[in-house]
């Protein structure tokens, strides 16, 4: 077993002259918090990043940490890699952008069709996950004439904002714990015919990854199917946890499913994959109307990007991520137990997440609590100033690059900070 001694400190960031601490304060003189998105926050300032290459973060002052979080899941072959890095250069000597249909969108497109549970899907595109969530919540109430939206609590979709455009009307949510089909029961009861839309993600990473029961993925199902309601798969996060996305593996039919994140290669994207008949929406005699704009939908740098990152991420490949994840999680359980700690990890595919007790939660409710976040902000704050990226949360993914090395140091880092 991975012993202390050889877990090295990665905190020059944090010494007084480094050029991380410099950054942060000039950026604080710019952004408000010296960032430019919440999810990125860290205690007193993060380090800044220089340079990456395959499963490695290079800061500012030249320490080297293993990425375990690529970029919150979106680089699922690492930094740099070579495909993706060619067919970018090549594509933005062709073509970075125009105003009108390129060749790639329709390609990337195709290529996605059988990896989401919808029968001959159309697509929209959108420049990340936060929008395809907003479109297919405008798509939704446009396609219904209904208002209502059920999200489930303490979910995560995005920057999650209600777009309204005069012609299509902003949805109001209601909103139900996840996990509780009894609850949700009562809300189609009283709410049915005025739903337009149930938006779920199946494997939430707000609740360390906690499944939908069964009971509860079916009451999803029965209560859209009874009162009409569409049902929206979020599967920006976890359309990698399982073949064709979580909603797959329930049996679910979504009428549309919302993907982002690693289907870009890296580059900026997001997609809406609808139900075939809800096309016509954005027909221009479609009432009410559903119009859809964005400068760099379908731009081709993210379609070829994505198109070349998908390619290279079949079904063998997804099986052994999922496989070398696993095993990781056994062997981190495996440590907890011997060490006595009252900590687990859970995994969904090739993601993954801590958890400062035995018992995993089962909603992302459960998993709310300010102490349990404080606590699994130590463990990430931990390992990166001992060389390893996890997110903040405790949330954390592998990629095709990712090395047993990097695994056994994980190993590594996590049991010296538990006998820290
Ligand atoms: N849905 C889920 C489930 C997410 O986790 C996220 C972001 N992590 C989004 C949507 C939004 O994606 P993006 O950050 O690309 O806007």
């Amino acid at each position: 077993m991975a012993t202390l001694t050889q877990v090295r400190e990665t905190t020059r960031f944090l010494e007084t002259g480094s050029r991380s601490r410099k950054l942060a304060a000039e950026a604080a003189q710019v952004m408000p918090e010296g960032i430019t998105r919440e999810t990125i926050r860290r205690q007193p300032y993060a380090p800044a990043m220089a340079s990456a290459h395959g499963s490695v973060l290079v800061d500012l002052d030249g320490d080297e940490r293993t990425d375990l979080l690529f970029n919150h899941t979106a680089l699922i072959h690492g930094h740099g890699y070579s495909t993706v890095v060619q067919v970018v250069a090549r594509q933005s000597r062709q073509l970075e952008a125009a105003p009108f249909p390129n060749e790639h969108e329709t390609v990337l497109a195709r290529l996605l069709a059988p990896r989401v549970p919808v029968d001959d899907p159309l697509f929209r595109f959108t420049s990340s996950g936060s929008e395809a969530v907003m479109l297919a919540l405008r798509l939704a109430t446009a396609a219904t004439g209904r208002r209502k939206i059920v999200v489930f609590e303490h979910c995560y979709h995005g920057a999650f904002v209600a777009a309204s455009q005069a012609d299509a009307p902003p949805p109001d949510y209601l909103l139900c714990p996840f996990n509780a089909p009894d609850l949700l029961r009562h809300l189609f009861h009283h709410h049915g015919p005025r739903i337009a839309a149930v938006l779920a993600d199946l494997c939430p990473v707000r609740g360390a990854l906690s499944p939908a029961t069964t009971a509860f993925a079916e009451q999803i199902r029965d209560g859209c199917a009874r009162y009409g309601a569409l049902l929206i798969a979020d599967e920006v996060v976890p359309s990698r946890a399982a073949p064709g996305g979580m909603a797959a593996a329930y049996g679910l039919g979504p009428d549309i499913v919302c993907l982002g994140k690693y289907i870009g290669g890296g580059l900026p994207i997001g997609a809406v994959a609808m139900r075939r008949d809800l096309g016509t929406c954005f027909a221009p005699g479609h009432k009410p109307r559903l119009g859809h704009g964005g400068t760099f939908n379908g731009n081709p740098l993210s379609m070829t990007a994505g198109t070349a990152a998908l390619t290279g991420f079949g079904a063998d490949r997804a099986a052994s991520l999922d496989a070398a994840t696993t095993a990781v999680r056994e062997e981190l359980n495996g440590l907890f137990a011997r060490r006595d700690a009252d900590w687990s990890v859970r995994r969904a595919g090739s993601l993954f997440h801590f958890w400062p007790h035995r018992n995993l939660p089962a909603s992302p409710g459960q998993a709310r609590h300010h102490v349990t976040s404080a606590v699994l902000a130590d463990l990430s704050g931990f390992l990166l100033r001992h060389g390893v990226v996890i997110a903040p949360s405790g949330f954390g993914c592998l990629a095709t690059v990712t090395t047993p090395a990097d695994l056994d140091y994980l190993v590594a880092a996590v049991d010296a900070y538990l006998t820290r």
